[in-house]
């Protein structure tokens, strides 16, 4: 049978578009300090988990609620069960928006929104492939199952409760990055390194603060520190603004008295990719421990500013490994926090790491690298490990099948250091929606997605899931 997917998507089309609309006005930030027992992560992840749903049981699916946590989306029966992953929350809108982020607006064929591309666009792309199977009454030998999430962008807290009352699928995809298909994806691991606070130098660290999130490098950092005396302190100062001129950052150094303040600005960027930014936390540290600190403050500063310091592949962690499928290990430094007067010194590393090492190795090198520095380390929630779906997989076999059958262009693997919904699966994968030379606007202001590429991305979701549930 010859199913004109094309046509199908094109009489669907406006359908498709206004409850896209719809459901992008549905503001779904994670709100911690608005959670309640009916909404686990604030009301607006649930209430667009609730949208979403709704446009199920208005199609004649049948539908499944889990306690606002997530729930699904399905038809068909079958001993094996597809399975889609999308999610309805959406990163903060964040400053720097030409338009309302809340009120979807389309220009140039582009429709912007929070979540247009991220993943509610996609999502709708995918329901809207699954939905033109029931309507049409398609022989199929699988459940399909639309599942949808509340919590991707934060701890995943949605698929922990799914799972915890619903069986997995056998086998799926997420609408939730880009093609041909991403089915490999890093391990990624957090470990806290805890420090001394002592101060037993010359020069005295009050505090030292920087970095938003783990996952992000640190674009600014902040110092505060003591120095012998007001002619050492204004030295510093003068010091320190020779050494911003010399290096990619720029910074500010303001004294009063002996005490001198230094703010230091870099670049964040994705923590996936710590080489791309200039992570303002070791540059700084760099610079101090130069100075005559000691004890548990000049320990801070020595790991920071020596070994942490552009060290994006964990060189000088002794950690570094490179898979010739997965590429190699990156360590981001994400968070730092030195505050003499509570004793407190911390420091986040994210590491993403190829299949061949091991959170084990990764700790064991560590401790032997900058044990000596009175370090401890602790693992962070979250540790996900390596994920690899083969290319001759039934599943990445299909789905590149089907993205070359569209496009007329050569399909081809994808590892990336980021975890998408696929990883939930033994054999899940991430498939779209953004195409090869698309401007990805994820978790940015102004986030768009170009029309002709959902409706695009909607013609091979239909065909992708019909080819694998038939
Ligand atoms: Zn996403
Ligand atoms: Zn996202």
């Amino acid at each position: 049978m010859t199913i004109d997917w094309q046509k199908e998507v094109e009489a669907r089309k406006d359908d498709l578009l206004q409850d896209l609309i719809d459901l992008l006005k549905v503001k779904s930030e994670r709100e911690d300090d608005k959670v309640t027992a009916d909404a686990p992560f604030g009301p607006g992840p649930r209430d667009a988990l609730l949208h979403m749903l709704a446009y199920g049981e208005r199609d004649g699916f049948t539908v499944k609620n889990v306690d606002n946590y997530a729930g699904h989306i399905e038809f068909g029966e079958g001993d094996e069960t597809l399975g889609i992953f999308g999610h309805m929350d959406v990163v903060p809108a964040g400053d720097g928006w030409d338009t309302d982020p809340y009120l979807p607006v389309i220009k140039d064929n582009k429709i912007f929104a929070r979540g247009s591309s991220d993943d509610k666009g996609p999502s709708m792309a995918a329901y809207y492939g699954m939905k033109i199977i029931k309507e049409l009454g398609l022989p199929i030998s699988k459940k399909i199952r639309f599942v949808v999430g509340s919590d991707e962008e934060s701890g995943w807290g949605d698929m922990d409760y799914y799972f915890e009352k619903e069986e997995k699928p056998d086998f799926g995809f997420s609408p939730d990055a880009e093609f041909p298909i991403i089915n490999g994806e890093k391990g990624n691991v957090s470990l806290a390194l805890h420090l001394e606070t002592g101060n037993t130098g010359s020069y005295t660290l009050t505090s030292f603060a920087s970095g938003l999130r783990a996952n992000m490098v640190p674009g600014g950092a902040k110092a505060t520190v003591s120095a012998p005396d007001t002619e050492k302190a204004a030295a510093l100062a003068k010091e320190f603004a020779a050494y911003t001129e010399n290096q990619p950052i720029t910074g500010t150094a303001s004294v009063e008295d002996t005490t001198v303040t230094l703010d230091v600005v870099g670049k964040g960027a994705h923590g996936a990719s710590p080489q791309s930014g200039i992570n303002a936390a070791t540059f700084l540290a760099g610079f101090l421990d130069g100075y005559d600190f000691a004890g548990g403050a000049k320990n801070f500063l020595h790991v920071t500013g020596a070994y942490l310091h552009e060290d994006f592949y964990g060189e000088k962690l002794t950690v570094a490994y490179e898979d010739a499928k997965m590429g190699k290990l990156t360590m981001n430094a994400g968070l730092f926090d030195f505050d003499a007067a509570q004793e407190k010194a911390f420091i986040n590393l994210n590491f993403r790491y190829p299949q061949g090492t091991t959170l084990g190795k990764i700790e064991a090198a560590l401790n032997t690298a900058i044990g000596e520095y009175g370090v401890t380390i602790s693992v962070e929630p979250h540790h996900m490990t390596p994920h690899y779906v083969p290319q001759e997989d039934p599943l990445v076999a299909t789905l590149l099948s089907v993205y070359e059958d569209h496009t007329g262009e050569k399909g081809f693997e994808q590892i990336i250091g980021g975890g998408t919904y696929g990883r939930l699966l033994k054999r899940g994968v991430a498939y779209g929606a953004m195409f090869p030379g698309y401007t990805d606007t994820m978790h940015q202001a102004n986030e768009f997605m170009d029309l002709d590429d959902l409706f695009r991305a909607a013609v091979i979701y239909a065909d992708a899931i019909y080819r694998l549930a038939k």
